[in-house]
């Protein structure tokens, strides 16, 4: 019997983008004989549309895109409720696959949503996704566990628009330039501006503010950047190592989906105790936040050798080209492979709950 597999993709998020392309590449790597592929696309408005069941991998984005603003697509419109009332009272259990980026899905928000229907999804769990998508949350925590990473601050709209001067005098006390300004929430380097004096700083955050109440602004290292991938439930296992060589003063939005010459260099030369370190440092986060499934640690290494962590993604990049699905492809697991192993992670830690 062919399991279900109900993708979520798109969602209202400013990562939207990212996750159509993830939602394309996933489908197309997706084995029909082995699986039901229901489509479900959330709109950039946030309305959920249910798609026809596959009956072949599409090739096109524009296959998967239906949605925004003709008058059939309201035709299609559903409330989540519907949809998953449906997906609850069919005999086999469907998983779901949520391919989302960013909040309203990488941020335990539609993960509350399964864990109340009681459906066995893919990936991280409703606090580790709430606490890896919060920089600031995620860092407390960190902290807390003796991870070793840059210093921050972190301000709330209200109080920097009450007293800009206050905030900037802050940063510059505690931090210096350079300094990197992102939104507390988010991903794909979205809103992230480098600042190196207080008229850059004042521009980053009208920028990152624009994105969240909260933002968060870090010390900037120079650093070689190397990320390491991790799978599992209670029992994690790492990746290789690879290593980002964006051509760009940073690893930006623009490097990241639009220029592609950013080189990906799998497995990272660096030193076996490095390896050892960046492996320990990420168990211990995925623990710390209590994670499952899946999780791709970012993390700093200076010319020094010392290595700090920058962040977890909860729901990482995932075309066939992204770090992490590579990072698991030089460690033995091909796509195809990684989709059944986290489609397995998900029915094992349902099941478990049951
Ligand atoms: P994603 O989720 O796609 O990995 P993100 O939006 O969560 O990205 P970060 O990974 O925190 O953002 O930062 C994006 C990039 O900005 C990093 O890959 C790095 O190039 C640069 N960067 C971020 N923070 C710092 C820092 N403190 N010092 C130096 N460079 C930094
Ligand atoms: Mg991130
Ligand atoms: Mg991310
Ligand atoms: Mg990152």
């Amino acid at each position: 019997m062919k399991t279900k597999i109900n993708l979520l993709y798109g969602g209202k998020s400013a990562e939207h983008e990212v996750s159509m392309r993830t939602a394309l590449a996933v489908i197309q790597a997706l084995d029909f004989q082995k699986y039901e592929v229901n489509p479900i696309y959330i709109t950039k408005a946030g309305q959920w549309v249910q798609r026809e069941a596959l009956e072949s991998p599409v090739k096109h984005l524009s296959e998967l895109q239906i949605g925004a603003n003709t008058s059939d697509d309201t035709a299609l419109q559903v409330s989540a409720n519907e949809i998953f009332v449906k997906t609850k009272e069919s005999e086999e259990k469907a998983v779901i696959f949520p391919l989302l980026h960013g909040p309203n899905g990488e941020d335990g928000t539609v993960q509350g949503l399964l864990e109340v229907l009681n459906l066995p999804y893919v990936g991280n769990g409703v606090l580790a996704s709430a606490a890896g998508m919060d920089k600031v949350v995620m860092k407390q925590l960190f902290a807390q566990a003796g991870l070793n990473q840059v210093a921050y601050v972190s301000f709330i709209r209200n109080d920097w628009e009450e007293n800009h001067e206050q905030a900037y005098r802050k940063v510059e006390e505690e931090i210096g330039y350079p300094c990197f300004v992102k939104p507390a929430n988010l991903g794909s380097s979205v809103g992230i501006s480098k600042c190196n004096n207080r008229e850059q700083l004042n521009q980053a955050f009208v920028e990152a503010f624009q994105f969240d109440r909260k933002i968060i602004v870090e010390q900037g290292v120079v650093a070689r950047e190397i990320e390491i991938g991790v799978l599992g439930n209670d029992r994690p296992e790492c990746s290789v190592v690879g290593e980002i060589v964006p051509k760009t003063d940073f690893y930006d939005y623009k490097a990241k989906y639009e220029d592609g010459d950013t080189a990906l260099i799998i497995p990272a030369d660096i030193p076996e105790e490095t390896y050892e370190t960046v492996k320990n440092m990420a168990t211990k986060a995925f623990k710390v936040l209590d994670c499952s499934g899946l999780v791709r640690a970012d993390f700093f290494l200076t010319s020094t050798g010392e290595v700090l962590i920058n962040e977890v993604n909860t729901m990482p990049g995932f075309t066939p080209v992204s770090m992490f699905p590579l990072l698991w492809k030089h460690t033995g697991i091909d796509y195809p492979a990684l989709i059944d192993r986290l489609v397995q992670l998900a029915l094992e830690r349902y099941n478990e709950k049951q």
